[in-house]
């Protein structure tokens, strides 16, 4: 079923009873060319373009739980290409350019809204290294703008320009970024693949890989063996353990990151701010809410919820940014786990093991990367080649220390 105006108007006009499920409910059939393993945005967007772009058969995406129960769902939707690295930033501006035909492309409506992203600046030095970020990113395609106070002033009114411990002395803009409603993205991506035949199995769970003489023959799950050609992970804070079953230890931590929303507000917040001098971020939703973040929980941890002394940084952070915050009531606060790669980038790479390939240490900033992640897992199953916008993202840098250490912090994943 296509979605369209029209289609909205007909149904309205004969009691809403044509609508279809948006996705089957099939069961697992024993053999598949192509298993993904994770049914979040990263594998559900591989299948879809295995699919559609690929032109692959016979695929189906194994998920443990429900379609949008993990990260895909838990986080603050910001999208945004403002990286600086060489590794990094075409990646991440094809992902945002695949962002901006989405929702025509999948036909479905992901409230994909390009308000714009502002970091602060608040030192001297900071200054400067925004001037060469932003540079960077001009040179990769992407925009970016620096912003004087004045200007600031005009467009971000409220906030606290002279904080006598983070006084704000400009900012680094990308228009294009912004926010998308994250669970739309899992739904849109789930009925594509879905209408181009790719089986999607909920409440699934993957025990174990079935693997004889170095080749990976299909996967062990809570509903029986399903062989495939080929097994692509990609189960983002599940990583490790999920790999652990095949034999691999990875260069990936699991932390819980919080996220948090307040009671809705008329529209204050034209686009996303994020803080220079600490870990805050936030952005208003359509309905008002002020959704916003910071750092990681300083500990391991598979838990799906977070802890009251990163809540009390978070809200120390908003409130140097604006003070208003603190008359603004919390509603919601969640959690979901990070998988924190040791130099803060992704991996999206073929294993030691035939047939088994790998997808994830996408840290916090895996949502942005969904479109593109998924393209180029894509690739790589199809073709057996990387897409060329992800030829760093191999395991075998932290071995031959071609790190794409963005943030120039080694490898410790509580800092990333
Ligand atoms: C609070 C928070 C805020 C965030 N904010 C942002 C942001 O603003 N911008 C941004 O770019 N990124 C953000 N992120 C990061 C982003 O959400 C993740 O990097 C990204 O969603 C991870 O990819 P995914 O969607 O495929 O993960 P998930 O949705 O977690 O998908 C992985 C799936 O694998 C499944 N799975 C695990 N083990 C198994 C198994 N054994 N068998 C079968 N299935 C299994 C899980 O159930 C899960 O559904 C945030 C994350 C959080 C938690």
């Amino acid at each position: 079923m296509r979605y369209s105006g029209f289609r909205v108007l007909k149904e309205a006009l004969t009691g809403h009873k044509g609508w279809t499920p948006a996705w089957r409910d099939p069961d697992p059939q024993p053999h598949y060319d192509i298993v993904i393993v994770g049914g979040g945005g990263h594998g559900l967007a591989t299948a879809y373009y295995l699919a559609k772009e690929f032109r692959q058969h016979r695929i189906a995406v194994i998920e443990k739980g429900w379609i949008g129960g993990g990260n895909v769902g838990r986080n603050t939707t910001i999208i945004r290409s403002n990286y600086l690295l060489d590794g990094n930033e075409p990646f991440y501006e094809f992902s945002l350019k695949l962002w901006e035909g989405l929702e025509q492309d999948f036909n479905y409506n992901a409230m994909v809204s390009q308000r714009g992203i502002l970091n602060l600046i608040h030192t001297d030095a900071q200054r400067d290294a925004f001037i060469r970020r932003g540079n960077g990113m001009i040179l990769n395609g992407a925009d970016a703008e620096l912003l004087s106070v004045a200007q600031l002033k005009r467009e971000y009114p409220f906030l606290n320009y002279d904080n006598a411990r983070f006084p704000i002395k400009g900012g680094l803009a990308q228009r294009r970024g912004g926010t998308v409603r994250h669970d739309a993205v899992a739904w849109g991506y789930a009925r594509g693949a879905d209408s181009r035949g790719v089986d999607i199995i909920q409440n699934c769970e993957v025990t174990g890989f079935r693997i004889e003489n170095g080749k990976c023959l299909g996967v062990e799950t809570s509903r029986g063996f399903i062989g495939a050609g080929k097994v692509g992970v990609a189960v983002a804070g599940s990583s490790s353990r999920v790999m652990a079953k095949a034999g691999m230890r990875l260069p990936i931590e699991s932390h819980a990151l919080q996220a948090f929303v307040s009671e809705g507000l008329k529209p204050v917040l034209p686009g996303v701010i994020t803080f220079g001098a600490g870990h805050f971020y936030c952005s208003q939703s359509d309905k008002g809410g002020l959704v916003f973040g910071g750092d990681i929980d300083g500990y391991n941890s598979y838990a799906q919820r977070g802890n009251l002394p990163v809540i009390e940084d978070v809200a120390e952070g908003g409130m140097a940014l604006f003070p208003g915050l603190g008359r603004v009531r919390l509603l919601r606060i969640w959690g979901g786990i990070m998988d924190m790669s040791m130099d803060g980038s992704p991996i999206i790479d073929r294993t030691h093991i035939d047939g088994l390939y790998f997808n994830g240490g996408w840290c916090y900033g895996g949502f942005k990367a969904t479109p593109a992640s998924g393209w180029c897992f894509a690739h790589l199953l199809a073709t057996d080649t990387p897409h060329k916008t992800a030829t760093a993202y191999r395991f075998d840098r932290f071995e031959r220390g071609y790190l794409i250490d963005e943030k120039g912090m080694g490898a410790q994943p509580n800092l990333h």
